[in-house]
């Protein structure tokens, strides 16, 4: 496969600083290495240009740098939509979770149809009237499904960006109140923690994809660290105790893999100030690896 790599180093979606660097952190990790080392090429196209939250204006407190996230969003955009006339797979680093509002707005310049595997102990499910904090990296779901700000919702060349009947969202444990209403509205399928202990991760996994794939071309995944527990994934501003397994994380990824559906994906939140070691951008390499199709035995034939 050619995969080709956008580095999207944001941080305005949320207030802590550091997640800006988590693309640096990833290709510190080795990155290219280790997705060259299955057989893929990459072509890595560098970072897009992104505000600085020193100098960048707060704006509508309810949407907070709205105007930074919409033009960075389109820069990510831009990219994506280039790895897609191109033939690469693309594939986002983040970056606060805010990246996935113009990552989909990229994929969606394609005219094509796509699902959604977004893995995240939150819901990504706000809007400016739910929000209790006014961060965007918490609306970026919403946003893609044509709910929030028209300047974020109406990004792509098509809105909303992904189908709702196709979007799942697994590893949930952190719903705001208003956020937990529009959830349950709406047609998006939901694996809380509560469901990946009852059934296991794999069987999760499986509907998972059956649902994101079901009459789509495309399938797309959003990882969003703090999906994983946070003793494995420490790196990240918003950690909530009771996530994945490391192994659990990996059998995700490598269902997935297997599923051979998986068109384009992104890597989000990583912040290696508040990291050990490299440690959480090590993980996200390593789960890249099993989406892109690793195997403990032999490479996939
Ligand atoms: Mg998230």
């Amino acid at each position: 496969m050619k995969i080709g790599v956008v580095g999207a180093p944001v941080d305005l979606g949320q207030q802590r600083r550091g997640v800006d660097m988590g693309p640096s952190a990833m290709r510190i990790a080795r990155l290219q290495e280790r997705l060259e080392s299955l057989g893929h090429s990459v072509k890595d196209f560098g970072n897009i240009s992104a505000a600085d939250m020193a100098t960048a204006k707060v704006g509508d407190r309810t949407a907070r740098y709205l105007n930074d996230v919409v033009r960075q969003c389109g820069l990510i955009a831009r990219r994506v939509a280039d790895c897609g006339s191109q033939g690469l797979f693309p594939l986002v680093l983040g970056g606060d979770q805010s990246v996935s509002i113009g990552t989909l707005a990229g994929l969606s310049s394609g005219g094509t149809s796509r699902g959604i595997v977004w893995l995240d102990a939150h819901g990504d499910f706000n809007t400016p009237k739910t929000t209790p904090s006014g961060n965007i990296h918490g609306m970026a779901l919403a946003a893609i499904l044509g709910y929030g700000p028209p300047e974020l919702v109406r990004l792509g060349k098509r809105s909303p960006m992904a189908s709702e009947r196709n979007t799942v969202l697994v590893g949930v444990r952190d719903l705001d109140a208003d956020e937990r209403k529009a959830v349950s509205r709406s047609r998006v399928t939901v694996f809380t923690m509560k469901e990946i202990d009852q059934l296991g991760m794999q069987t999760v996994m499986k509907r998972a994809i059956g649902v994101a794939g079901d009459g789509v071309d495309q399938v797309h995944v959003s990882f969003d660290v703090d999906v994983v527990d946070p003793r494995e994934a420490p790196g990240t501003g918003t950690p909530v105790r009771g996530g994945l397994t490391y192994r659990e994380a990996h059998l995700a990824m490598e269902t997935l893999s297997d599923s051979r559906r998986v068109t384009s994906a992104e890597f989000v939140e990583v912040n290696p100030i508040l990291d050990t070691a490299n440690h959480t951008a090590e993980l996200a390499v390593e789960m890249m690896q099993s989406l892109l199709g690793k195997r403990i035995i032999s490479k996939r034939a």
